[in-house]
């Protein structure tokens, strides 16, 4: 869509595997004073005193997680450390390092590649996390980008999927299903481009929604807020693969059930009116669009006071005894069973 045909394209085999990571990896500088020896050695070393230490990694291929057609490489970087780092934050712990491995193919030049960098050194500048080292390979045939995330916490303060209690708060901070539709947004502008590559697309109604699904931020900001509230959730998950996926998670886990409230899930207006131009409804959006990395967590009702003024957060519903399940209460006040989603990378 947005590719440019007379861009410089040096071959990787110019630089060789070393010249190539020493290239890649010369802006990378260290701030956490954890971090003892970061990129060079044959491992990097780390010290966290006595804190925990929570460590997370998630892997992204061509074709399955994006497509390069309309994702730029410098976004593309710059969010697979994000989605990282949202996992860090939802065990309530600061991020502080990452690694990032690579698999690429001869296909693409070291320009492209700089691109990805350059969103890697930007998400690891704004998010404050060190890049530790990584590992360097060739593929057949598209990219595979592996990040692996660590962060530390205060043993006490970790929070897990299971902790949720019945009659405890659900609450998300955000809002639910941008990113769903700005790639539905992105997929259709896809198929016109196909058809007239001179026909330029007017994004402008959309800005919003395409930023969610292309460069996503995660939420550093909530484990700070909430320890400022005096806030420890009872249980904590982000939000990856929708709402309904994610409130399974903690349900099963936590042995609750829960009532979910459609008219309490917050959505941006930009959602709403692109929802109603698809034809899609907007709270299926929210329950399986997934992607939004927004923190879905449980608190107890003693806590209330101190989140319902926050504009960050939104009560969606409470927890319920196992036995009640798990249900969506929706406007017209019928209760539909809540049901899993997941797998959506090997059903589609
Ligand atoms: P080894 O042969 O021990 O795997 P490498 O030559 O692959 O060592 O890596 C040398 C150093 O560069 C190591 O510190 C490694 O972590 C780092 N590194 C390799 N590839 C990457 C990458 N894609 N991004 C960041 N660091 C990398
Ligand atoms: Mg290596």
């Amino acid at each position: 869509m947005i590719e440019d045909k007379n861009q410089q394209r040096t071959p990787l085999s110019a630089l060789g595997e070393f010249g190539l990571i020493e290239h890649l990896t010369q802006n990378f500088k260290i701030k956490q004073t954890s971090t003892i020896k970061g990129i060079g050695d044959d491992a990097a070393v780390l010290n966290f005193d006595n804190k925990r230490v929570v460590i997370s990694t998630d892997l992204l291929v061509e074709g399955v997680h994006f497509d390069l057609s309309y994702a730029p490489l410098k976004h593309l970087g710059y969010k697979s450390v994000v989605v990282n780092l949202s996992d860090i934050y939802a065990m309530n712990a600061k991020a502080t390092q990452i690694t990032v491995s690579i698999a690429v193919s001869n296909r693409f030049p070291l320009e492209a590649l700089e691109a990805l960098y350059d969103g890697i050194e930007t998400a690891a500048s704004i998010y404050n996390v060190d890049v530790i080292g990584g590992d360097t390979t060739s593929s057949t045939s598209g990219l595979l980008i592996s990040v692996t995330a660590i962060g530390e916490v205060e043993a006490e303060q970790e929070v897990y999927r299971s902790g949720a209690k019945p009659n405890d708060l659900l609450v998300v901070s955000g809002d639910l299903g941008a990113a769903y539709m700005g790639l539905q947004v992105l997929e259709r502008e896809k198929e016109v481009y196909k058809v007239n590559p001179n026909n330029q697309p007017d994004l402008e109604p959309y800005t919003y929604i395409i930023e969610r699904q292309l460069k996503p931020e995660a939420r550093k900001d909530i484990p700070n807020l909430l320890s400022e509230l005096g806030v420890k959730p009872s249980s904590m998950i982000d939000v990856s693969d929708g709402l309904s996926s994610e409130i399974i998670h903690i349900c099963k886990q936590s042995d609750v059930g829960c009532d979910l409230y459609e008219e309490k899930i917050p959505l941006d207006p930009q959602v709403i009116s692109t929802c109603e131009e698809f034809n899609i409804d907007s709270t299926t959006v929210a329950l399986n669009g997934g992607e939004d990395y927004e923190l879905l967590f449980t608190i107890s009702q003693e806590d209330y006071p101190k989140i319902k003024a926050n504009p960050n957060f939104t009560v969606i519903g409470y927890m319920k005894e196992a036995k009640e399940g798990l249900h969506l209460v929706t406007r017209a006040d019928t209760r539909i069973p809540i049901k899993a989603q997941g797998w959506k990378n090997f059903t589609e």
